[in-house]
């Protein structure tokens, strides 16, 4: 059975580059009817952000990719936080040992330190020089006596095998010269990276690796492992890297690139999985718009390629358009939207205390779908040049004389535009009648009447078009308008 896994470290929040890697998994697990796993690498203790493991999760349910195995939800294979296996690491590490494909290391912390220095001094790679490799059994005894928790190391003597990796094809890395025998586990019992990834890889059923390209030298390394344990190594597929559209790094300091930032900035999930494989590769087409069910039957592993993806998030606000388009013609999902927007009227607009009237859910519902071509996201219909739609205006009489001496002729003739049976009065309709009523208005300017008529209905001399006003605030809430403003 396809098992796959989102291995991310809780030393950081969600990010996109998390979030695709995630996505690939997901799309890959639900194409193949197999599982996704959710496992949090927290061994680095000291690199640890508090609330990076709950966000996380949080973050990946909020997308629509919500694992089936993980911390929150747990699973046969848990449990799924690294810190809580300790001690499947320290079997592994003991078989190592006992074959002699691992040995201890009772290097100190301040050799290490010297060794590394003098490397960078000469500008070398730092690299450990295998020094407690070949120490007699005595001497490991002895050695032991003081210091009863040394590191283990693994011994990276054989070539490292080639492996066919399923995006970046056939790759070998001599992985040996280049750092010196890895610590797999630490004197303090927390293993390292490649050790945890390989045990928890094989005891959770991992059927495919995809990760990121960053890793795609650590395979080998991993390889030797998995033989040195005796263990059948699952298939690797490495995506290329996520980069900004001029091939900049999508850095995780550039605080924009979080998940919840996007949230909180009304994006739409859909659209984020849609613009991050849009960019990416893994399908015949490249069209914009695809749901996360489209995503998963078109996807295609062996069409994803090595070329980076570069990412043109000034593009999102369009392809959330799209996406806000989309779900607005599902009842059920309308619906929510129709109470997001309310509540974000709530808090846009509460102290102003919005007459009940304008947050009926049908005159939002209806907002909405006028307005949905014209908008991005949600939030963009309580920016100031919609507030009108959300406040009516305290203007009075007076005010609209001081405008006009016709105003009560104006505003009459308006009115009976909107009275009498329901009639489709769309933008263009709406133009034409108010042209006509002011040519018949001999000695008023058109633009007279109209800058009238805008203050009657929002309060504010400028705006957007009158015509438009009234056809999203809708004939009834126009009478009412005008009505108070001649009250
Ligand atoms: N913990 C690693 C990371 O943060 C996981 C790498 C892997 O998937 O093997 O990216």
């Amino acid at each position: 059975a396809v098992r796959v896994r989102f291995a991310p470290s809780p030393t950081g929040f969600l990010h996109l580059g998390g979030l695709r890697t995630a996505l690939y998994n997901y799309i890959f697990a639900k194409k193949h009817g197999g599982s996704f796993i959710l496992r949090l690498e927290d061994t680095d203790q000291t690199r640890l952000v508090p609330g990076a493991a709950e966000n996380i999760e949080d973050m990946l349910e909020w997308a629509g990719i919500p694992p089936d195995e993980s911390p929150r939800r747990g699973g046969p294979a848990g449990p799924y936080l690294q810190s809580q296996r300790l001690e499947l690491y320290a079997q592994a590490a003991d078989a190592l040992l006992r074959t002699g494909a691992a040995y201890r290391c009772f290097c100190s912390p301040q050799r290490l330190e010297l060794l590394k220095k003098e490397a960078l001094r000469s500008r070398q790679t730092p690299r450990y020089d295998n020094r407690c490799r070949d120490l007699s059994p005595r001497q490991v005894a002895e050695k032991l006596a003081k210091h009863p928790k040394p590191a283990v190391r693994f011994r990276l003597e054989e070539a490292a095998p080639a492996f066919q990796d399923l995006v970046y094809g056939w790759n070998r890395h001599e992985v040996a010269s280049v750092e010196g025998d890895p610590v797999i586990l630490k004197s303090d019992g927390f293993p390292t990276y490649h050790l945890a990834c390989v045990v928890d890889d094989h005891h959770m059923g991992v059927s495919h690796v995809l990760r990121g390209s960053e890793w795609l030298v650590s395979t080998s390394k991993h390889l030797l492992l998995y033989r040195a344990l005796g263990w059948q190594p699952p298939r690797f597929a490495h995506l290329p890297l996520l980069l900004n559209r001029d091939g900049s790094k999508l850095s995780k300091r550039q605080g924009d690139i979080f998940l919840e930032r996007f949230a909180a900035a009304g994006f739409l999930p859909g659209a984020l999985l849609d613009i991050i494989t849009h960019c990416g590769s893994g399908f015949a087409e490249n069209q914009m718009g695809r749901t996360l069910p489209e995503l998963i039957t078109q996807f295609d592993l062996t069409r994803i390629t090595s070329h980076s993806a570069l990412l043109d998030l000034e593009k999102l606000p369009e392809f959330n358009r799209l996406h806000l388009r989309r779900l607005l013609g599902d009842a059920t999902q309308r619906h929510q939207l129709v109470q997001k927007l309310q509540a974000l009227v709530g808090e846009a607009f509460g102290s102003q205390r919005p007459d009940s009237a304008v947050l009926d859910p049908a005159y939002v519902e209806r907002v909405i779908l006028l307005r949905q071509g014209h908008i991005c996201r949600l939030q963009d219909l309580v920016s100031p040049a919609h507030s009108y739609l959300w406040t009516r205006p305290a203007v009075g009489r007076a005010e609209l004389g001081a405008l006009s001496e016709k105003a009560d002729v104006i505003a009459k003739r308006v009115l009976g535009l909107f009275e009498g049976p329901a009639r489709s009065l769309t933008q263009d309709t709406l133009n034409a009648e108010l042209k006509k009523l002011s040519d018949d208005l001999e000695g008023t300017k058109h633009s007279h009447v109209m800058k009238l008529l805008r203050v009657a209905l929002s309060g504010q001399p400028q705006g957007p078009p009158v015509a438009e006003m009234m056809v999203s605030l809708g004939p009834e809430e126009v009478r009412e308008r005008i009505q108070k403003a001649l009250s």
